[in-house]
């Protein structure tokens, strides 16, 4: 069976590797080159389930925890290469009250979190010379490198027999009937059994000649690379009341944060600020790039990973947060 995936983002990536794997015969179209520059390559990379919301979306919650928990296998059938590393996270509130019902909140939902005295938090966070009188410590969070991680699928998949064409952006599905049968590209048709759309928030302008509705919203957001004038070692994520960070294993800082109307500019200056006022250690701290990117956020709320009801062969695999749940959002 012949399947074409569309986009090679992570949700295009890690569908290719798990369709290569059982045995079908793969396609990737991506439109960029491999380098890419897409909202996979501008994300923060937290696995977690701390920003689920335990209370009101009970189904939601336990699928986050499954997903989650699956990355332990995907990471044990990719080996050493996986670039997924258990940091854990830490995370506190202004109001100690506030931190203290965050706990026992998602706690009640059976996931690993403890409150943690003030010298453990020294411990998890020795540049964090402010310590919260109410912290938590999430042990089981994971900080995945996307980029690296979507490159990393495409070339298991690849090695798995799946062909994988950049450059070749799908300009339209091609029907015959209520049957997708394949898509034009710039660089010719190609033909298959099922075309999967995998583009984030592009699905839309692939569906809508069809008389479909777009069924993924752009929720933007930005990310803020940034270098330290001396050097910090911060071991786990850190999610405090003004900003959230992780570093990567080079070194550097990635935070990631909503626009709230704000420029780029402004954006990287509000970080600079909080980052110093949590770390004074970092002897000052340097904006290398902030990317506002739109997360492909379903209009139903869940993910997008099935057939599309009124065409045959036409499959959409769509969702956010997409690194956390893609591997585990099977169809
Ligand atoms: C600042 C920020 C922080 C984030 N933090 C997290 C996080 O911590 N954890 C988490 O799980 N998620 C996070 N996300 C969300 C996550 O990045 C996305 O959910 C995920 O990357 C979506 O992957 P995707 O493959 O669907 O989309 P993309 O990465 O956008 O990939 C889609 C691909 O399709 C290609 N394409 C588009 N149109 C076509 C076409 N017509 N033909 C061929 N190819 C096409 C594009 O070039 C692109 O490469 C964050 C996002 C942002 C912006």
């Amino acid at each position: 069976m012949k399947v074409i995936v569309v986009g090679a983002g992570f949700c295009g990536s890690v569908l290719a590797y798990r369709l290569a794997r059982v045995g079908l015969d793969v396609q990737v179209l991506e439109a960029g080159v491999p380098e890419l520059d897409n909202v996979t390559a501008h994300s923060m990379g937290w696995i977690n389930v701390f920003n689920a919301n335990a209370l009101d979306d009970v189904a939601g919650y336990r699928f986050r925890q499954d997903a989650v928990r699956d990355h332990a296998r995907l990471a044990a059938e990719l080996g050493a290469a996986w670039p997924i590393r258990k940091t854990g996270a830490v995370v506190w509130q202004d109001d100690p009250a506030q931190t203290q019902t965050f706990v026992e909140q998602h706690q009640a939902a059976g996931t690993r979190i403890e409150r943690i005295a003030e010298a453990d938090f020294t411990r998890l966070l020795p540049s964090v010379p402010a310590v919260p009188s109410e912290a938590a410590f999430l042990p089981d969070d994971m900080a995945l490198e996307p980029g690296e991680a979507a490159r990393l699928l495409c070339s298991r998949a690849e090695g798995l027999g799946a062909q994988i064409t950049y450059g070749a952006g799908v300009q339209k599905l091609v029907v015959s009937g209520d049957r997708v049968s394949g898509v034009e590209t710039a660089n010719g048709h190609y033909s298959a059994d099922a075309v999967v759309l995998a583009c984030g928030t592009a699905c839309g302008s692939l569906l809508r000649p069809l008389g479909l509705e777009d069924p993924v919203d752009g929720s933007p957001a930005a990310l803020v690379r940034l270098r330290s004038n001396h050097p910090l070692n911060i071991g786990p994520i850190v999610c405090a009341p003004r900003v959230e960070v992780r570093q990567r294993p080079d070194g550097t800082l990635m935070s990631a944060a909503s626009l709230k109307g704000r420029s780029d500019a402004r954006i990287g200056r509000d970080t600079v600020r909080a980052l110093e006022d949590l770390f004074p250690a970092s002897g000052g701290l340097e904006v290398l790039e902030t990317r506002i990117a739109n997360r492909p956020v379903s209009r139903s709320g869940e993910p997008l990973k099935g057939p599309v009801a009124s065409f045959r062969g036409l499959w959409l695999f769509a969702m956010h947060p997409g690194l956390i749940l893609a591997p585990y959002a099977r169809a």
